[in-house]
C-alpha cells in the first residue's frame, strides 16, 4: 500500500490519511509577527524579537540570562567553550541521544566519554557518572584527570531525551565536589521538571533546540540560557564573530557566526505564547497511550519518574520481540504500511562511526534502548481519534493477546 496515492484517483483503494511523527502547530501570531518583520525590514541578525525571545525562554526556565543561536548544535558549542572546556579535555556525555552534544564536543577537540542508560527512564545513569569520577578518575593540579587517557574531565553533559530529566542532583553534587561544570542538553525537554525545578535551571547552563521537531519551534534555531552574566556575555560575543568594536572590523578572537535571525526569533515568540496548551496536549497524548496500551503484552511505555514532570515530547515505548511477537522494526514497518510514522531511538553514540574513538562507561543498556524503543506519533495536532488508530493499529500487530 503506498500512503502517497492520490485520495481522488478512482482506481485506487483509498489509503488513511498518513499520521506523522511529530510536526510544528503554527496556531498563533506567528503569521502576524512574521509579516511584521518583513514590512518594516527587520529581517536579520538584529531586531526587536531577537531580545524578547532571549528574554521570555530566560523567563520562562527561569534564570536570568538567554543567548539566541542559529541552532541547538550551536548553543552546544557555544556553552562548551563558556564552561571553559580546552582541546584534548573529556566530557561525560550521555551515551543514548542524538549525535549533536557528542559533535559539539568533537568541535572544540575535546572528547566525549560515553556514559550508559539508567535502566527505567533512559537518560544518563547517575550512579555511572559517579562511578566514573571516583573509581577511575584521579585528581591533580589541573583537575580531574581519567586515569585511562591522561585527560582532564571538563565538562559533565547531561541531556535530557525525549522530554523527560536525568535524575540530575547527584550529578550535579560530584561535579561541584570536584569543581566541574555541568552543561544540560535541554533541547528535547523544554517544558519538563525535576523535583520543582526547571530543566534549563538545574545547572551551570542550559541548551535549547527550535529545530522544526522541536516542542516549540523558530523553523531551526536555539538557545543558551544561564544565570551567568559573564558566560552570557562571552557566548554573545562568540556568536557574533567575536566583534570588539561597534564600528570598526576589530575582532579580538576566534568567533562564529551563530545568531538568530529576527524572521526566526518573531515565529518563536508567537510559538512561546502557545506553550503552556502544547504541552498540556502533549502530557494528554502521553497518558492516553501509557493508559491503552498498559495491558498490551510487550509493550511498555517508558515511565515517568516520580521526582519528574515531563514535558512529553516524543512518546516512546519499548517494544519486547518475545512478549510482544514481533520486533521494534518490525513494528515500525507494519505501521508504516499503514501510514502511521513510528521512529527508533539513536544509535548509541559508542557504536557511531564518528565517535568511534572516543571512550565509554557501559553501554548495553543505551543498546537495550537501542533495539526495543519506537517513538511514536506526538504532535500536537494530533486529535484523539487519529491518536486511536495509532493504538488500534499498534495493538493489532501483537501475537499474543
Ligand atoms: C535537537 C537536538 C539538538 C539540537 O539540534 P539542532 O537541530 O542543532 O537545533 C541537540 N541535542 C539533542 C539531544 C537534540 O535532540
Amino acid at each position: 500500500m503506498t500512503i502517497n496515492q492520490s485520495p481522488s484517483d478512482p482506481m485506487g483503494p483509498r489509503t488513511p490519511t498518513p499520521i506523522p511523527l511529530c510536526t510544528p502547530h503554527m496556531a498563533g501570531r506567528e503569521w502576524e509577527y512574521l509579516k511584521e518583520c518583513l514590512d518594516t525590514n527587520w529581517v536579520s541578525s538584529g531586531g526587536a524579537y531577537v531580545e524578547r525571545f532571549e528574554r521570555e525562554i530566560a523567563a520562562f526556565v527561569g534564570v536570568s540570562h538567554g543567548v539566541a543561536t542559529s541552532s541547538g548544535t550551536a548553543a552546544l558549542h557555544l556553552a562548551l567553550l563558556v564552561a571553559g572546556v580546552l582541546p584534548d579535555d573529556e566530557v561525560l556525555v550521555s551515551g543514548l541521544s542524538f549525535i549533536a552534544p557528542a559533535n559539539a564536543i568533537r568541535y572544540i577537540g575535546a572528547w566525549p566519554v560515553f556514559i550508559d542508560t539508567d535502566p527505567t527512564y533512559g537518560q544518563m545513569d547517575p550512579a555511572l557518572v559517579l562511578d566514573f569520577l571516583d573509581n577511575h578518575c584521579l585528581a591533580a593540579d589541573q583537575g580531574l584527570i581519567n586515569r585511562a587517557t591522561g585527560r582532564r574531565i571538563g565538562a559533565i553533559l547531561p541531556v535530557h531525551i525525549l522530554g523527560h530529566p536525568v535524575d540530575i542532583d547527584p550529578i550535579l553534587q560530584a561535579a561541584r565536589r570536584h569543581s566541574i561544570p555541568v552543561v544540560e542538553d535541554a533541547t528535547e525537554s523544554l517544558g519538563a521538571s525535576y523535583k520543582d525545578r526547571n530543566v534549563g535551571s538545574l545547572a551551570d547552563v542550559a541548551c535549547l533546540s527550535f529545530n522544526g521537531n522541536k516542542l516549540i519551534t523558530t523553523g531551526g534555531g536555539g538557545l543558551l540560557v544561564t544565570d551567568r552574566e559573564d558566560w552570557a556575555d562571552r557566548a554573545r560575543y562568540l556568536s557574533t564573530q567575536a566583534k570588539d568594536d561597534p564600528i570598526e572590523y576589530i575582532h579580538g578572537d576566534l568567533g562564529y557566526n551563530y545568531r538568530l535571525t529576527n524572521v526566526q526569533a518573531a515565529i518563536g515568540c508567537a510559538q512561546l505564547e502557545q506553550i503552556d496548551s502544547m504541552l498540556t496536549r502533549k502530557r494528554s497524548i502521553y497518558e492516553r497511550y501509557a493508559e491503552r496500551l498498559a495491558s498490551l503484552p510487550g509493550i511498555q511505555i517508558i515511565p515517568e519518574a516520580p521526582w519528574a514532570t515531563h514535558a512529553c515530547w516524543l512518546s516512546t515505548v519499548l517494544v519486547d520481540e518475545s512478549g510482544f511477537g514481533m520486533d521494534s522494526r518490525a513494528l515500525l514497518q507494519q505501521l508504516g504500511s499503514a501510514g502511521i510514522q513510528t521512529r527508533p531511538l539513536w544509535q548509541p553514540l559508542h557504536q557511531s562511526s564518528p565517535h568511534a574513538s572516543s571512550p565509554h562507561h557501559g553501554g548495553a543498556v543505551a543498546d537495550r534502548f537501542w533495539r526495543e524503543g519506537l517513538s511514536l506519533p506526538s504532535s500536537v495536532g494530533l486529535t484523539g481519534e487519529t491518536q486511536d488508530r495509532v493504538i488500534e493499529a499498534l495493538s493489532a500487530c501483537c501475537r499474543f493477546s
